[in-house]
C-alpha cells in the first residue's frame, strides 16, 4: 500500500531556503543553474526563492570571475552582512562578547573583567550590559560559549569545573530581558562550530575539533552537524579514561586517570614545577632552547595527545582532526608526535588516516562559534529529520 505524505508547503519552503542558503554559504557563489542541478530543485522553485531571498538582502548577485567566451553566468552569494549576532564567552577572570557579521567577522567587541570563578549574577548583569551596547535592530540572536556541560534543551549549565557553577540557567532570563533567540554551548563545542562556519573544518563533513587548552576539550561535528549527544556531553574528550590504575592521577571532574590529567596546561604546569619552572610557558621555552628533560615532556604529551585521538578517530573515522587551543603556540614540540601516533595506530591503516590540520578561527574562534550558534540555527531546516 503507498502511503501519501501530505507536505506542508509553507515548511517546504522555508526548507528550501535553508538549502539555498546553506550551498551558497559552505560552497561560495553559484549559479542558479547550478543551484537547480546541485540540490534538485526545479528552476521555478529556485527563480521564486531567490527573487525573495535578494529583495530582503540576503543574496547578493556577483559576475562569474572566469573569463569564458559568450555570456557569464551571473553568481549568487550569501550576504554575510545580512544580518549581526552577537557572541559571548564566559571565561574565568573574563568575559567577551563581540558583535560580528555572518561570515563571522567582528564589528565590534565589549569586554569585562569578572572573578575567577565569577557570581553567576555578576555575569548575568555584565551579559546584559553588552548586549545593550552591542545590540542592533539586524541582531538576530545570542550565543554564549561556557566551559562546562550544558543541556543544550534547557541552556542550563549543568557543571562547569572550570567556574565552578552547578545547575546555572540564565537563558531563558536573558532572553526575556534583551528579547532575542539565546543559544547557550559548551566552549569546545562552540570552536568546533566556528571551525565548521568559518575556519578548517568547512569543507569536511564529518571531522573533530579538540582544543588544548587548560583541559582538553572536543567537538565533534558529524554528516556537517554539530554532534551534542543527550545532555550536550558528547566530544568529552578530556574526560576519556586512559590510566587504569588505581592511584592514576585525580582529575577536577572527580575521576581518575582522566587524559586531560596527561594532556592540558594543568599536567604540564606540574611538570614545570617539577623540573623547577615557573609554568607551561616556561617550560615550552626550556624545551625550544634544548632543555632536553623539557623536550621529553613535550613528546611523552604529544604521544598521551595522540593516543587519545587515536582512539577517538577509531571510534568516529572523521575526515580530519582539527586542534586548536592556546597550546598550539608550542605545536612544534608535540604535533609531530602526536600525529604520528595517530596516523600508526588508526584502522584501517595508512590509506583514510584523517587529515590533521590546525584551528583557523584562532584565539578568537570561542567568540566567533558563539556567534556562529546563531548563524547554524539560521542555516538550519526547519524540517527535522
Ligand atoms: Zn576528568
Amino acid at each position: 500500500m503507498t502511503q501519501k505524505t501530505v507536505l506542508n508547503p509553507k515548511l517546504m519552503h522555508d526548507h528550501h531556503r535553508v538549502l539555498i542558503l546553506r550551498h551558497l554559504h559552505f560552497h561560495g557563489p553559484a549559479s542558479r543553474a547550478d543551484l537547480a542541478r546541485t540540490l534538485g530543485l526545479a528552476p521555478s522553485v529556485i527563480t521564486r526563492i531567490v527573487r525573495e531571498l535578494t529583495a530582503e538582502g540576503c543574496l547578493v548577485e556577483t559576475e562569474c570571475p572566469r573569463s569564458s567566451l559568450g555570456r557569464r553566468p551571473t553568481l549568487l552569494a550569501f550576504n554575510p552582512d545580512y544580518r549581526t549576532v552577537i557572541g559571548a564567552h564566559i571565561q574565568p577572570g573574563k568575559l567577551e562578547c563581540a558583535l560580528l557579521n555572518m561570515g563571522g567577522r567582528i564589528l565590534a567587541r565589549w569586554e569585562a573583567a569578572v572573578d575567577s570563578q565569577p557570581d553567576p549574577k555578576q555575569v548575568f548583569d555584565l551579559l546584559l550590559k553588552a548586549v545593550v551596547a552591542l545590540q542592533r535592530d539586524n541582531t538576530l540572536g545570542l550565543g554564549i560559549a561556557i566551559s562546562g556541560l550544558i543541556d543544550i534543551r534547557t541552556g542550563e549549565t549543568i557543571f562547569s569545573p572550570v567556574l565552578q557553577w552547578e545547575r546555572v540557567n540564565f537563558r531563558e532570563i536573558i532572553g526575556q530581558a534583551c528579547d532575542l533567540p539565546v543559544h547557550v554551548e559548551n566552549d569546545a563545542n562552540a570552536l568546533a562550530v566556528a571551525e565548521l562556519l568559518h575556519g578548517a573544518g568547512r569543507h569536511y563533513r564529518d571531522f573533530l575539533c579538540v582544543m588544548v587548552s587548560d583541559g582538553l576539550g572536543g567537538g565533534i561535528v558529524l554528516g556537517g552537524r554539530l554532534h551534542r549527544g543527550v545532555f550536550g556531553g558528547a566530544g568529552e574528550l578530556g574526560h576519556t579514561a586512559i590510566d587504569p590504575r588505581e592511584d592514576a592521577p585525580l582529575c577536577r571532574c572527580g575521576e581518575r586517570g582522566c587524559l586531560e590529567e596527561f594532556c592540558s596546561k594543568r599536567a604540564l604546569n606540574r611538570e614545570a614545577q617539577r623540573l623547577g619552572l615557573a609554568d607551561w610557558r616556561a617550560l615550552g621555552e626550556a624545551a625550544r632552547a634544548g632543555h632536553k628533560e623539557a623536550e621529553r615532556v613535550f613528546r611523552r604529551f604529544g604521544y598521551f595527545l595522540g593516543l587519545g585521538l587515536k582512539n577517538a578517530v577509531n571510534l568516529l573515522n572523521p575526515e580530519a582532526v582539527i586542534i586548536g587551543g592556546d597550546l598550539m603556540e608550542f605545536a612544534d614540540l608535540f604535533l609531530e608526535v602526536a600525529k604520528e601516533v595517530i596516523c600508526r595506530h588508526s584502522f584501517p591503516r595508512g590509506r583514510t588516516a584523517p587529515e590533521i590540520l590546525l584551528w583557523q578561527v584562532g584565539k578568537e574562534g570561542f567568540l566567533v562559534g558563539a556567534g556562529g550558534l546563531v548563524v547554524e540555527e539560521f542555516l538550519t531546516s526547519p524540517i527535522k529529520a
